[in-house]
């Protein structure tokens, strides 16, 4: 059977993460979170002194870059965990704080090339399942199958909100929806790859359906893909 590449972009919190992981588990393919690549990055200019009066020092994050090694290395579990310069981050970079400037550190060129350059190496001759924002626009345009995910901000801020909650972190529901609109409007109004749903993509709103219902439509849509039904 060919290996297919796969492209889930969609609005924060929409649940791409999850689908996007099962159908890899399921396909045996290979899974690349972008959006923990971002994160890494950021948290990177947060622990180096990169952001002042709450703004981000582009030059000093530009000129940082050679600097930033990212990669992902399985658990035990067999999840694949990001790392920054080699020390496992995948716990820190899900925090308020980092999701708090991560839009604007992803509207900077400079790091978007480079990350596009390692997911594009990533995806290349294999069987691959990438979830972001502009995967199936900039990364793979020719990508087999491209799904775009919606779902209103309030259900979006509510998983985001309980899924903090459950890891501990001290949030109020209020900040966590102000964030997922903030995002929002800087992910689909920066000049570089702005969050766009595909011409070729699929629209899922799954505002009202549960994960397993979004799992077996976009595992079906990816059977007749890879069978090259459609
Ligand atoms: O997917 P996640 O919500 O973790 O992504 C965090 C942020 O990273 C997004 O809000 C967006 O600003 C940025 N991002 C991006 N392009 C991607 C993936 C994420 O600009 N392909």
């Amino acid at each position: 059977m060919p290996n297919i590449t796969i492209a889930i972009d969609g609005y924060s919190s929409t649940g791409k993460s999850t689908v996007a992981k099962q159908l890899a588990d399921w396909l045996d393919y290979v899974y690349v979170d972008t959006g923990a690549m971002y994160r890494a990055v950021t948290l990177y200019a947060m622990q180096n002194g990169m952001i002042e009066n709450e703004t981000v020092n582009r030059e000093k994050l530009i000129a940082a870059l050679p600097y930033i090694r990212l990669d992902f290395q399985k658990n035990e579990n067999g999840k694949a965990e990001i790392h920054l310069n080699g020390k496992n981050v995948e716990t820190d970079i899900r925090h308020l704080d980092v999701s708090e400037y991560v839009s604007p550190v992803a509207t900077i060129s400079e790091v978007r090339k480079k990350l596009v350059e390692q997911q594009q190496a990533m995806g290349n001759g294999m069987g691959v399942v990438m979830d972001g924002r502009d995967i199936g626009t900039v990364v793979f345009p020719d990508a087999e199958l491209k799904i775009f995910m919606t779902a209103s901000a309030e259900q979006r801020a509510t998983r985001r909100y309980n899924e903090l909650l459950g890891r501990g972190d001290a949030v109020s529901y209020q900040d966590v929806l102000e964030n997922v609109q903030e995002r929002d409007r800087i992910d689909t109004s920066r000049a570089d790859s702005p969050l766009r749903k595909a011409s070729d993509a699929i629209e899922i709103d799954n505002s009202e359906m549960n994960l397993e219902d979004q799992f077996h439509t976009i595992l079906q849509l990816a059977k007749d893909r890879i069978a090259g039904r459609v």
